[in-house]
């Protein structure tokens, strides 16, 4: 471990071209946990579901479907949608393949979204960014693995509004695990910022719950801000929060001008959440430095 590091360090062009490469292949791999997370959690409600009602009636009349085929992220290999052909090893290269296709299905010609080279792309690209920013180091290795989990989850939130324990959770525990072993920052900072990350949202929920009854945010956006909150401390949370609605503002605005204002869809809170920590991962001491030179502190 201590001498590929100390080649990658030495070889900055060679780290680059690696972190390119593994991210685009597990960005391919990312628009599989997208697609299938959310599915595979579904069923797995469904199949509970179905033997509470059985044990409830005590009946047997709810039979279970399909529990015989295999459904997880490496069952069964990718088909087409349309016409449900197997997709073939070198049909799965990020991006160039999508280009060699032609963003077609090679047997129906049935259009594949741009969405999955767009999301292999835009792994990579966050991957060189937290590579080029903190070089060859645990902190960098840490914080990649991380920018791979917010790709996952934004796509997931932007899509059915959640954001799966699955994937938060592990997450808070892998910051922890960092703190301890001296990555990241000290361990009671990242305890203090877990809990009051989540704390804080959660309170915010209840307060908004409470004054107008509706829910502005679920309970995946509490487990976001506990991850942020681990890997950065208690005194980052303010900025993210923060951030996150700033971001929010410019892709609201956004999205009002180029869909219209009665077209514009509601959008989950964690996409924003994500992208403010971050930007706050990358460069919150610039950002609090700027803040504080802007109100003249
Ligand atoms: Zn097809």
């Amino acid at each position: 471990m201590q001498s590929i590091i100390e080649v990658m360090q030495s070889q900055l062009w060679f780290y680059l071209i690696t972190v390119g490469l593994v991210s685009l292949c597990v960005g391919s791999f990312l628009n599989v946990v997208i697609y299938r997370l959310p599915l595979m959690m579904q069923r797995e409600w469904q199949s509970e579901c179905r033997l509470l009602l059985d044990d409830e009636l005590n009946t047997n009349i709810t039979k279970p479907k399909n529990t015989s085929e295999p459904f997880n992220l490496v069952k069964p290999n990718s088909t087409c949608p349309k016409c449900k052909t197997a997709i073939k090893p070198w049909q799965n290269i990020p991006i160039i393949s999508w280009l060699i296709l032609k963003g077609k299905c090679a047997s129906c010609s049935n259009p594949i979204s741009i969405r999955y080279p767009a999301v292999e792309a835009v792994t990579a690209l966050l991957s060189l960014v937290v590579a080029y920013t903190f070089g060859a180091t645990e902190q960098a290795l840490l914080y990649i693995v991380i920018t791979w989990a917010l790709v996952a989850l934004t796509f997931i939130d932007i899509d059915h509004m959640l954001l799966p324990d699955q994937l938060t959770l592990p997450l808070v525990w892998l910051a922890l695990i960092a703190a301890v072993g001296g990555v990241t920052i000290t361990p009671s900072d990242a305890v203090m910022g877990a809990a009051f990350g989540y704390l804080s949202l959660w309170s915010v929920f209840w307060l908004f719950k409470l004054l107008t009854g509706k829910e502005g945010m679920g309970y995946g956006d509490f487990k976001l801000l506990a991850l942020f909150g681990t890997l950065l401390g208690w005194q980052s949370l303010l900025t993210i929060i923060l951030l996150s609605s700033v971001v929010g503002a410019i892709i609201g605005i956004a999205l009002l001008t180029i869909q219209g204002k009665d077209k514009a869809t509601p959008i989950p809170f964690g996409p924003y959440l994500a992208i403010a920590g971050w930007i706050t991962l990358l460069w919150g001491n610039q950002l609090q430095s700027a803040y504080f030179n802007l109100i003249g502190y």
